[in-house]
């Protein structure tokens, strides 16, 4: 094969192939030949929240990008060392056996600060080679630089609706309406053996990293890779005439189940409308209407994390940045696992422990606990979240817990406290979800699962660690005691 041009795909978390911008705009430049590339930042796997399982469900949806990149006449090079290193090395190997470097790198932007900063270098260093570097937008709809107050790109929304009003303004002009046809990808022409005929190895770590750590693992990893994903759509489509009624509801499968795929991207927000036909909001059902709001609020988290980097690691809200937490740890351990005496609460926990997932009321009730019952700081439930949830994302994680903890961005006022007596009542109301994730209180019945009284109980499980109505005055006195600076 003559080696005039190709180029490379950094893959990242677009993990798939069929509509995914940059690379198909890369494969157009080349006819074809497009060489992928994944590379494991050790900087990335050793952070605190790193999860284990969430990691085996991103190198088994990397199994299936590579199968499907097979298939299609193409190929993926993962390998087991940061960016800078890893095209260091290559770019060192190639120039040694006289090949050309690439003419294209191409990558989805990413919004976090820690990829922001990243490809920023990376971008410099390229075209310091006389490389040209390909970006496209990807895993949001509307890019948080798109979207602001005014004439002025600097103001940015704080509240929610007037932010969703500006987005749907947006969102059916003919420009972001394009972005959500399908970006073709073609057929690749070349893989890395064939191109460089073997003059240059790199040992692939994929295989190695996923045998390692699949011994890690402590749940059941779900099937992955961007099928699976299509297959939920599908189930979806039956679903979604139902989303308003039913996505409170925990004991039922009412919401999508989406964002295990929106956070590696096997799946894109955008393929969702379009394959949903939710590219019209005057045709928008009830349910509808209320499924795009939830991805709007997934936009906006990323909009403000974005603009306020700063929010990773303290409170939106500098008024709340000093409050004065308790942060018992062994409460936390409790909260942990799920042994509170709260059903509702450790309902939740034990999902989250079990499956990796927790349905987003009960995430909002337990993180409301974490903070308000016990009065600990929400960054320690975050970091938990992100170590056990499939679907920890940095932006809407930070955005729920901030939400739930009064010190975000259009947060739950401080004063107005979940009793979680009542979100149960409400939201499980026959303790069909309280009994699946507590065994212990299966036999309880339905108007004491609640707030099982002790000497009714199976002693197994435990009596409520606190007292809701004092702690919730506590946690009010807490918010307005905060030091002023
Ligand atoms: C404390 C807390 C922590 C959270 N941590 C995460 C996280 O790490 N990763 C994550 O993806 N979501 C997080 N969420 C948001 C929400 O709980 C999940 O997105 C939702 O449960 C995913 O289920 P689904 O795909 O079935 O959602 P659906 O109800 O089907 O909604 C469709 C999509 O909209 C988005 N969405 C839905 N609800 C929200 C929301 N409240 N905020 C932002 N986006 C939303 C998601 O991308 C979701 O896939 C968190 C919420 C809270 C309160």
């Amino acid at each position: 094969m003559k080696l005039d041009s190709y180029g490379i795909h950094w893959f990242r978390r677009d993990l798939r192939l069929d509509g995914n911008p940059a690379l198909a705009n890369n494969l157009k430049k080349h006819q074809g030949r497009v060489l992928g590339l994944f590379c494991f930042d050790h900087k990335f796997l050793s952070r605190p929240d790193f999860s284990t399982n969430r990691f085996q469900f991103f190198l088994e949806t990397m199994g299936h990008l590579r199968d499907e990149l097979n298939r299609r006449g193409g190929d993926l090079l993962v390998l087991d060392v940061g960016p800078k290193s890893a095209y260091e090395k290559l770019f060192e190997s190639l120039q040694s056996a006289r090949l050309p470097l690439p003419k294209t790198i191409s990558w989805n932007r990413d919004y976090e600060p820690f990829a922001t900063h990243r490809d920023k270098e990376m971008d410099v260093w390229f075209k310091s080679k006389g490389i040209e570097v390909l970006t496209e937008r990807d895993h949001l709809i509307i890019e948080p630089h798109e979207i602001f107050k005014g004439d002025d790109p600097s103001a940015t929304y704080q509240v929610f609706t007037p932010f969703k009003k500006r987005w749907l303004e947006k969102f059916v002009t003919g420009e972001v309406q394009a972005r959500l046809n399908l970006a073709e990808v073609t057929d690749f022409k070349c893989n890395w053996q064939q191109l460089f005929a073997g003059k240059i190895k790199f040992e692939d770590q994929l295989e190695s990293y996923c045998e390692k750590n699949r011994t890690k693992t402590t749940i059941k990893i779900p099937n992955s890779g961007t099928k699976e994903a299509l297959k939920a759509v599908e189930i979806f489509k039956a679903k979604i005439k139902d989303y308003g009624a039913k996505r409170d509801i925990p004991s039922v499968q009412g919401t999508s189940r989406f964002s295990l795929f929106f956070k590696n991207g096997s799946l894109t927000t955008s393929q969702v409308i379009r394959e949903m036909g939710l590219k019209n909001p005057s045709r928008w059902s009830d349910g509808e209407a209320k499924f795009v709001s939830e991805i709007i609020w997934r936009e906006f988290y990323y909009y403000i994390l974005s603009r306020n980097p700063r929010v990773e690691r303290e409170s939106f809200n500098p008024l709340y940045s000093k409050i004065a937490w308790k942060n018992n740890e062994e409460w936390f351990s409790a909260w942990k696992e799920g042994r509170t005496g709260f059903p509702i609460v450790d309902a939740g926990m034990r999902e989250l422990n079990e499956t990796g997932w927790m349905h987003n009321r009960v995430r909002m009730i337990v993180a409301s606990f974490l903070t308000k019952d016990l009065h600990i700081d929400w960054r320690w439930g975050e970091q938990y979240f992100m170590e056990k949830l499939l679907d920890g994302d940095l932006a809407p994680n930070n955005g729920g817990w901030q939400w739930a903890a009064s010190t975000g961005c259009d947060p739950q006022p401080y004063f107005r406290v979940f009793n979680p007596y009542l979100q149960s009542e409400k939201f499980d109301p026959t303790g069909v979800y309280i009994k699946r994730f507590i065994p212990e209180l299966k036999d309880c019945p339905v108007k004491l699962i609640h707030e099982p009284p002790q000497d009714l109980m199976n002693r197994n499980y435990p009596a409520p660690m606190v007292d809701h109505s004092v702690q919730r005055l506590e946690a009010i006195a807490l918010y307005k005691s905060r030091p002023s600076k």
